[in-house]
């Protein structure tokens, strides 16, 4: 069986990394979306083990301990990172593997795993990404700021990575993300 690839998703919070990833789920088979442990709060519609391992700060802190974690970070006031375990199962099992994480986690695992693929998602313009953001809901104004004065660093960071979708329409971004997925899996 031949081996799955790792994809690394970054992108501004609000740039639509989650949006355009669920268009493409459901276009590519043997793809596994890597659920992240986070001391956030569930966000309504959330499910615990579906979206993220929704954990307590003292878990969260014995899982960096016990070495549970392939990465992790600080993101606006929550813990969040990859639980290692299903990682390397879903890979020898063919699967191709999705980490939805921020800048920090994915060089921590680029560093790990050279051969995993970097994938920017970048906002049109940092106005549409403060709408977006806004126009989600999800947040405080308190947590909107934090997480837009950390846009600004990310947005930094993109030259880093393997590649650089603008989320302009959902529709095109996640044909470009799915062609760019497919090349990588038919060359290796
Ligand atoms: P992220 O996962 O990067 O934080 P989301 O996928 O939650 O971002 O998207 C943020 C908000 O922007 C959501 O309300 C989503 O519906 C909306 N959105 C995402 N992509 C687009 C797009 N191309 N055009 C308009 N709205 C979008
Ligand atoms: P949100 O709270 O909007 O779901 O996620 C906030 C940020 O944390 C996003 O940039 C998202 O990609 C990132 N993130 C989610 N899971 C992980 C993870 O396991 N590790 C790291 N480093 N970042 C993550």
């Amino acid at each position: 069986m031949k081996r799955g690839q790792i994809f690394i998703v970054s992108g501004p919070s609000g740039s639509g990394k989650s949006t355009v990833l669920h268009e493409v789920f459901k276009n590519r088979g043997r793809m596994w979306f890597s659920v992240s442990a986070t001391t956030r709060a569930p966000r309504a519609g959330e499910e615990d083990g579906v979206d993220y391992f929704f954990v307590e700060k003292d878990k969260f802190l014995s899982m960096i301990e016990h070495d549970e974690l392939l990465e992790h970070a600080q993101f606006v006031g929550n813990f969040y990172g990859t639980p290692r375990g299903p990682i390397e199962a879903k890979l020898s099992e063919g699967y191709d593997v999705v980490l939805d994480i921020e800048v920090q986690g994915a060089a921590q695992v680029k560093a790990k795993m050279p051969d995993a693929t970097s994938i920017f998602i970048k906002p049109p313009s940092f106005e549409v990404l403060e709408k977006r953001l806004r126009g989600r809901g999800t947040e405080s104004e308190e947590k909107i700021a934090g997480r837009l004065e950390r846009a600004m660093q990310e947005i930094n960071d993109a030259y880093k990575y393997d590649y650089v979708v603008t989320n302009d329409s959902v529709e095109r971004a996640a044909a470009v993300l799915q062609s760019i997925m497919e090349i990588i899996t038919e060359r290796k």
